[in-house]
């Protein structure tokens, strides 16, 4: 039996559980299918500094449980698998999981977004350990530290002005000769004498994974095959995000990088009615916890906003035959009574004397 529910909800990051929060405070009692990242990106970070209510500090993983637990408090209900497929051209919307079939009310789609990296098996373990993909996120650690910048794109030169403010030297490691952020860009970080570069190089390690923090990144020269190796305190990867949103393909409205289109930016509403999108997977731009929990609870508000709308109409549609009832009785009765008797002795149809249809 596919379960039924006014509000679904897909991805258990800081937009999904936020959504889950409200929706479930309004009495929604919605349904987040979580995806395979419970908890979503934030769970593959150590602190997090910037997320408002916590002076000093909290770990990533423990955010998110508290954002889970708060949700659940209020009657969330998870299911722990991915949507694997969607059906958006009818309401009630149909999800499947591997699993189980859901048949969802209004969908609230909040399967965030990653950051492409390298491949490396360095890079994963010490992912939070001076190793990053977010210099607005971590910037802050590497105050008067030697960091590396890998890329070349308008994220990484913006990511190695960032971090400039911080970090003492800022070294640039792109694999070309020439940069493919613009022309002004590429001006504005030439300019700056903390940033280095390392062309035509590609990264082939970091270390110390046996001491669980960065000390030094090696690189090849891929013209020379040159490999060095360089002392570093933190490794930031700016090669790019990729919005978790093949699902939707052909299902709704795509930007050419994939992230789901909204009726403006920063809106929540997608071009199908009932279904809203949130967080990471709308947000190329901002991609903080706080923003993606802003606009999941923004999500959840307009879906529970259209459900009353629904609800309203729907009562007073049950009005409705009941006055048409009335008006065809009315006519029935004006019909019988055509010469014969007075028609001025049918009742007024309710609601139309009052002008409120
Ligand atoms: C290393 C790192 C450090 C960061 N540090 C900070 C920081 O200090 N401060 C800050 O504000 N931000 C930080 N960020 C950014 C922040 O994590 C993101 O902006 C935020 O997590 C976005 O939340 P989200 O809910 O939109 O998406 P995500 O956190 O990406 O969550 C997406 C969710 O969708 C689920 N999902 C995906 N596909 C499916 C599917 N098919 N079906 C169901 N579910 C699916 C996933 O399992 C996951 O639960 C950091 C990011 C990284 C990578």
């Amino acid at each position: 039996m596919p379960k039924q529910t006014k509000v679904l909800i897909l991805g258990s990051g800081a937009a999904g559980l936020t959504a889950a929060i409200y929706a479930a405070r309004a009495n929604l009692a919605p349904l987040v299918i979580e995806g395979l990242q419970s908890g979503g990106q934030l769970t593959i970070t150590t602190d997090v500094e910037n997320y408002p209510g916590f002076p000093d500090g909290i770990l990533g993983p423990d955010l998110m449980t508290r954002m889970h637990k708060q949700a659940e408090r209020f009657g969330t209900e998870f299911i722990y698998d991915n949507a694997e497929y969607v059906d958006l051209t009818q309401r009630p919307f149909v999800v499947k999981t591997s699993e189980q079939e859901v048949r969802a009310q209004t969908l609230i789609i909040a399967t965030g977004a990653s950051a492409k990296l390298l491949g490396l098996e360095s890079e994963s373990k010490l992912m939070g350990h001076g190793v990053s993909a977010c210099a607005t996120c971590d910037g802050f650690f590497f105050r008067d530290k030697e960091v590396f910048v890998v890329g070349g794109g308008d994220t990484a030169i913006e990511e190695a002005m960032f971090l400039t403010r911080f970090a003492t030297k800022v070294t640039l490691v792109h694999r070309r000769e020439t940069f493919r952020a613009s022309a002004i860009m590429v001006d504005r970080m030439r300019r700056n004498e903390k940033i280095h570069y390392l062309l035509n190089c590609t990264v082939e390690d970091i270390g110390d994974v046996a001491a669980g923090e960065v000390t030094w990144i090696r690189v090849k020269n891929i013209k020379t095959g040159e490999v060095s190796q360089h002392a570093a305190d933190g490794v930031f990867i700016a090669i790019g995000h990729q919005p978790s949103t093949d699902l939707f393909k052909d299902k709704l409205e795509l930007n050419e990088s994939g992230y789901i289109v909204t009726n403006y930016e920063g809106s929540v509403l997608t071009k199908i009615k009932g279904v809203f999108a949130s967080g990471d997977c709308i947000d190329h731009t901002y991609r903080q916890a706080v923003t993606a929990a802003g606009s999941g609870c923004r999500a959840a508000l307009e879906a529970q906003w259209l459900l009353e709308t629904e609800e309203n109409e729907l009562e007073e549609s049950a009005h409705q035959p009941q006055k048409e009832e009335m008006d065809t009785s009315a006519e029935a009765a004006k019909e019988k009574q055509d010469g014969k008797s007075a028609k001025a002795q049918q009742p007024e149809p309710v609601g139309k004397s009052q002008g409120c249809c």
